[in-house]
C-alpha cells in the first residue's frame, strides 16, 4: 500500500531507481534512454542472436522482482517489453522504436512480466498508429476539431460552469472519440498543438458563455503540457489576449499529474492559483494520488470519476467511496463535482448526500455552443 508519508517524491524515486536497475542490468556498451513518461528504450547493437536478446530481456524483467524501497515503504512494479528486430527491413530508425512500441502494447495485454517480438502480424496496429498521426496532423491544419460544452450544475440546477470537450469529425472516418485520439496525440507530441487550439477556442468562446450567464469554463489539460517550460506563460497570454479573468478558468488535470515530478508540479499549480486560476483534479479515485496530496496541493475542485457515480443508489461500494470523498472535500474546503450523473436515482442520492455540483447526461450532454445557448434559454 502507498502510504501518505511517501510525500511527493514517489514517482520520481521509482523512475530513477528503475533507470538505475535497467542500466546496471544492461551491458555497458548498449544504449538506454528514457522515452516518455514511464517507458525506456534500449538499443542492443552488440547482440546477434535472438537467444541472446531473450536472455537479456529476461534479465531485465528480473530486475523488477525485488520490490522498491522508498523510505520505509515497499512498492512492487512490473514491466512489459516489446522487441523489434533490425533484421526486418525498415525505412527509418524511428520505425524500429514504433515497432517495439506496438509489440509492447501487445505484451501488455498479457500482463506484467510479458515480452513480445514485433512481427508483421502487427503491421496493422502499426499502420493504424502511423495513419492516426497523419490524420491528427491534418485535423490540426484543416481545423477539423470542434469544442463542445457540458454544463456543471448546482443543487438548484443552475449552471455554474461548463466543461470544454474536444470533438473530431473526420471527413472520411466520421466521429473519432477524444478517448481514442488524445492518448495517441500525447504519445506523438501532437497534444501540444491540439491543446493550444482548445485553449484558444475556449477563450474565444468565453464572451458568449458569459452572455449566457455561465460564470466559469473548465478546460482539460494533458500532463504532457506540464512538462513544458512555456506552459504557464501560454495560459497567461491566452487569457490576456481575450481579456478574461483567470478566475473564470478552471484547469482540469488528472490526479496522475500529481504523482510525477511533483515538486515542479506543485510549484506550477501554486503559480497558477496565485494568478487566479482554479485547479480541478479530474477522474478522482482512478489514479495513484494519495489523499495526502489534497492537504498540501493547491486544489480547488475534485471531480469524482464516473465509475464511482454509476449506480451509486444501489452499488454500496461506489456509494461508500463517493460519501468518503464528499466528507473529505467538505472538511478540506474543496468543492466536489460528481461526473457522469445519468439517472434520477443517482441524482437524488448525490443530492441527499450534499454533493453540491454535478455533471452528466441526466442534465445535458456536451453540445456545440449554439445548442448550449438554446438549452440555457429553455
Ligand atoms: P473527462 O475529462 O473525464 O471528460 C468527461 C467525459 O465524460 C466526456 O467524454 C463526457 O462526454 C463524458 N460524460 C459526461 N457525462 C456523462 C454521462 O452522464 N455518462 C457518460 N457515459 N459519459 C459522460 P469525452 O468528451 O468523450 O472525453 C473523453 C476524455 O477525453 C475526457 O475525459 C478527457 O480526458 C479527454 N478530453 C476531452 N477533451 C479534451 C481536451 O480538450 N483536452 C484534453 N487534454 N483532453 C480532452
Ligand atoms: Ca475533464
Ligand atoms: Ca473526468
Ligand atoms: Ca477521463
Amino acid at each position: 500500500p502507498i502510504n501518505d508519508s511517501l510525500g511527493h517524491r514517489i514517482g520520481d524515486d521509482i523512475l530513477v531507481q528503475t533507470a538505475n536497475r535497467l542500466r546496471s542490468a544492461l551491458p555497458k556498451q548498449e544504449l538506454l534512454a528514457r522515452f516518455g513518461g514511464d517507458e525506456f528504450v534500449a538499443v542492443l547493437s552488440h547482440l546477434d542472436h535472438r537467444d541472446q536478446v531473450l536472455t537479456l530481456v529476461e534479465h531485465l524483467l528480473n530486475q523488477f522482482h525485488e520490490p522498491y524501497r522508498i523510505e520505509d515503504i515497499e512498492v512492487s512494479l512490473s514491466a512489459t517489453v516489446g522487441i523489434a528486430d533490425s533484421g526486418l527491413p525498415f525505412h527509418h530508425p524511428m520505425e524500429l522504436i514504433q515497432r517495439a512500441d506496438v509489440a509492447m502494447y501487445e505484451a501488455k495485454h498479457r500482463g506484467g512480466g510479458a515480452w513480445q517480438w514485433f512481427s508483421h502480424a502487427m503491421d496493422e496496429g502499426m499502420q493504424l498508429q502511423v495513419e492516426m498521426r497523419a490524420f491528427i496532423h491534418d485535423a490540426i491544419n484543416q481545423q477539423q476539431f470542434e469544442l463542445f460544452y457540458q454544463p456543471i450544475i448546482n443543487q438548484k440546477e443552475e449552471i455554474v460552469a461548463v466543461e470544454a470537450l474536444i470533438r473530431w469529425q473526420h471527413p472520411q472516418r466520421g466521429f473519432i472519440s477524444p478517448a481514442e485520439f488524445i492518448p495517441l496525440a500525447e504519445r506523438s507530441g501532437q497534444i501540444i498543438a491540439i491543446s493550444d487550439w482548445v485553449l484558444e477556442r475556449a477563450c474565444g468562446d468565453r464572451a458568449r458563455l458569459k452572455e449566457l450567464g455561465i460564470p466559469t469554463i473548465s478546460v482539460n489539460f494533458s500532463p504532457i503540457q506540464f512538462y513544458r517550460d512555456d506552459f504557464i506563460d501560454k495560459i497567461k497570454a491566452a487569457v490576456e489576449n481575450f481579456a478574461i479573468k483567470p478566475g473564470e478558468i478552471v484547469i482540469e488535470i488528472t490526479e496522475n499529474v500529481l504523482v510525477r515530478d511533483s515538486e515542479q508540479i506543485q510549484w506550477q499549480l501554486e503559480q497558477l492559483q496565485e494568478l487566479g486560476f482554479s485547479i480541478a483534479i479530474d477522474d478522482f479515485g482512478t489514479g495513484f494520488a494519495s489523499l495526502r496530496y489534497l492537504g498540501t496541493l493547491p486544489v480547488n475542485i475534485l471531480k469524482i470519476d464516473r465509475s464511482f457515480v454509476q449506480n451509486i443508489d444501489h452499488n454500496q461500494r461506489n456509494a461508500a467511496i463517493a460519501r468518503g470523498v464528499l466528507a473529505m472535500t467538505s472538511e478540506l474546503g474543496i468543492k466536489a463535482v460528481a461526473e457522469g450523473v445519468e439517472t434520477d436515482a443517482e441524482h437524488e442520492y448525490l443530492r441527499k448526500h450534499d454533493c453540491a455540483l454535478m455533471q452528466g447526461f441526466k442534465f445535458c450532454k456536451p453540445q456545440p455552443l449554439d445548442k448550449l445557448a438554446d438549452w440555457v434559454k429553455e
